[in-house]
């Protein structure tokens, strides 16, 4: 599932690719993936117009619009854009596609429709009504600090709260708790100040390491865990077996030796 990491490398490609260029036409191949806005009314608000610019924030994309309006892009489970320029490279799963005056395209594959496209013409009060906290990359650490260490939930749920902070998913929180060598199920309001320090410093080095590794899970580094999410894989910090937990619907991947829930302090 697409997280921070992964949403920004789509902003880059969707920099790259459908910036600055006039839309001639917009197609909805299935209208499940429009979130409050209509074939219609998207085909009206992008028309002759072109997108300026691209804002990620937590796990989405909003593209601004020679207007008001701004294109909200989600990526649900395994949402995912794609340009092409010849009309029989239209990838599979095309739910949306936007066609350019100058005959490109950028399609916006969702295979599982978890993926939603929406409009706004106000991004702080689409945040807001979305219930999206501040975005994970852009917390000071203080910020960071008062908001998990006032947590009494387990520190890898709130993490993953995209109201607390946005961005984080199943992968990225359980590889920060790894390097980080906190517990999944610790609280976050039982940790200390320089575990919280720590903390923060993991998930800033690894959301940025990832992106710069174009959030490819091949390109990361050998002693990470997200090469070893397997029950019994051995730990490339330890050399103890992975474990498995659940939380929420979620399975999540730790080592029950080096990740520990005493404050050693
Ligand atoms: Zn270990």
């Amino acid at each position: 599932m697409p997280e921070l990491p992964d949403a920004e490398v789509f902003k880059q490609y969707f920099d790259a690719t459908a910036l600055h260029k006039p839309v001639s036409g917009v197609t909805v191949a299935d209208e499940r993936v429009l979130d409050a806005v209509s074939p219609q009314q998207l085909g009206q608000a992008l028309s002759d117009r072109s997108f300026q610019r691209v804002r990620r924030h937590g796990k989405y994309l909003f593209a601004e619009i020679e207007s008001s309006q701004r294109l909200v892009v989600h990526f649900g489970m395994t949402g995912s854009l794609k340009y092409y320029e010849a009309a029989d490279a239209e990838p599979e799963h095309a739910q949306v596609r936007f066609d350019f005056a100058d005959g490109g395209h950028l399609a916006f594959v969702n295979p599982r429709l978890f993926g939603r496209i929406a409009l706004t013409g106000d991004v702080e009060r689409f945040l807001h009504e979305h219930e999206i906290g501040p975005d994970a990359l852009a917390l000071s650490r203080d910020e960071f600090q008062e908001i998990v260490g006032a947590s009494t939930a387990m520190v890898k749920s709130t993490l993953m709260d995209q109201s607390k902070l946005a961005g984080i998913g199943n992968i990225y929180s359980d590889e920060i708790l790894f390097q980080a060598r906190i517990h999944p199920r610790e609280r976050g309001s039982r940790l200390s100040a320089g575990r919280l320090d720590r903390l923060f410093d993991c998930m800033r080095e690894i959301l940025e390491k990832a992106i710069e590794r174009r959030a490819d899970p091949a390109q990361m580094p050998k002693n990470w865990l997200i090469d070893h999410r397997r029950e019994g894989a051995a730990c490339p910090m330890c050399g103890a077996a992975i474990e498995t937990l659940e939380i929420g619907s979620r399975t999540g991947y730790y080592c029950p030796s080096h990740q520990s829930r005493e404050d050693p302090a």
